[in-house]
């Protein structure tokens, strides 16, 4: 199959057909409407096969997940998405991995009216890059630098999944049988906050998505918002499977430190709190408030009201990279 074949063939057919996109597909570039009053986002993503993913994925996980990391961080913008370009690197064209592949981009695409609207096909090792763009009203996008101490800090979802299932995969941890699909599909299938991410536009101070981890995205809220913050570690959400498989000690550490939760970060002032918080209640996903921002320019933790520096938080029991 030659390269435009291939594009035809995978690529153009697609449910969404959105009627901003003026050209799709096809051209030398694609060309889409400029809405008035508001403003576009735009993220880049890769995904290298080996480094972002073990090799052995499934072919629908990996697309899946390279528009889902895109998503998530258009989500952390508060901005509705809307466009993506797909740059793909294949060692081989294999038909029956595209089809599926294809599968795993499109699901995202269609649930949230995204259209893929171009791209790039090379031969090469496996990797992937994902453009996603998205929309916001004017001036109304998150960002990373609101945050003010007295903020309250919150966190969508449970976290620590997705590290625990890399941990698994290695062969670092023995997991019960009844959590292994469960956080295989935590990691496998993020899903982007991405309802929860536009809500908050009128609430938050600020966000960001957690793809490295707790500590480290915090870290980069508080350096772009010239604050600290303190996390309550009994406040943590974690799930059955980490608490049923890990020490309580062991499973903070990994919720700290493990990364591809892709659960939104989020700070909020004290007057907007209960208006988020009731904005959210029609979301169905859970939100839980994990700390507080402060004026120390340093991340602090506690358990059970005492501090705990932490480097003894357990965090060198596991190398998540
Ligand atoms: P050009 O050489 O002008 O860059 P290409 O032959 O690379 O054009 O691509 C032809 C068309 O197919 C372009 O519109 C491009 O955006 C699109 N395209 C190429 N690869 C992909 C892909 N993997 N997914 C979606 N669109 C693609
Ligand atoms: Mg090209």
């Amino acid at each position: 199959m030659k390269e435009f074949e291939l594009i035809k063939h995978f690529f153009t057919e697609q449910v969404v057909k959105r009627k901003d996109v003026l050209l799709g597909i096809g051209d030398d570039c694609a060309v889409v409407s400029s809405t008035k009053n508001q403003d576009t986002v735009i993220t880049t993503d890769t995904l290298v096969a080996g480094v972002h993913f073990p090799v052995e994925t499934s072919p629908r996980a990996i697309g899946h997940k390279a528009v889902a990391v895109n998503l998530s961080d258009i989500a952390a913008m508060g901005a509705k998405p809307s466009w993506l370009s797909l740059a793909i690197t294949l060692p081989e064209v294999n038909n029956d991995w595209l089809t599926e592949f294809s599968l795993g981009v499109f699901e995202l695409c269609e649930f949230y009216n995204v259209q893929l609207i171009g791209g790039d096909t090379t031969q090469g090792p496996l990797s992937i890059t994902i453009t996603a763009q998205g929309l916001t009203p004017e001036g109304k996008y998150l960002s990373r630098s609101g945050a003010k101490a007295g903020d309250w800090l919150f966190v969508t979802g449970e976290l620590g999944d997705a590290a625990l299932a890399l941990q698994h995969y290695k062969g670092k941890v023995s997991i019960h049988s009844d959590f292994v699909e469960k956080i295989q599909t935590k990691l496998d299938f993020p899903r982007p906050r991405v309802l929860v991410g536009q809500s908050l536009r009128e609430y938050a101070s600020s966000a960001i998505d957690l793809s490295d981890g707790l500590l480290a995205d915090l870290g980069h809220i508080c350096k772009a918002s010239n604050v600290g913050a303190n996390i309550v570690l009994n406040e943590i959400p974690l799930s059955e499977s980490m608490l049923e498989t890990l020490s309580f000690d062991d499973a903070v550490s990994l919720a700290l430190s493990g990364g591809d939760d892709y659960e939104l970060l989020f700070t909020v002032s004290a007057d907007n709190k209960v208006g988020m918080e009731t904005a959210l209640s029609h979301i169905g996903i859970p939100i839980t408030c994990i700390g507080q921002i402060n004026a120390s320019q340093t991340i602090t933790t506690t358990l059970n009201n005492k501090p705990v520096p932490i480097k003894e938080t357990g965090f060198e029991h596991f190398s998540t990279k």
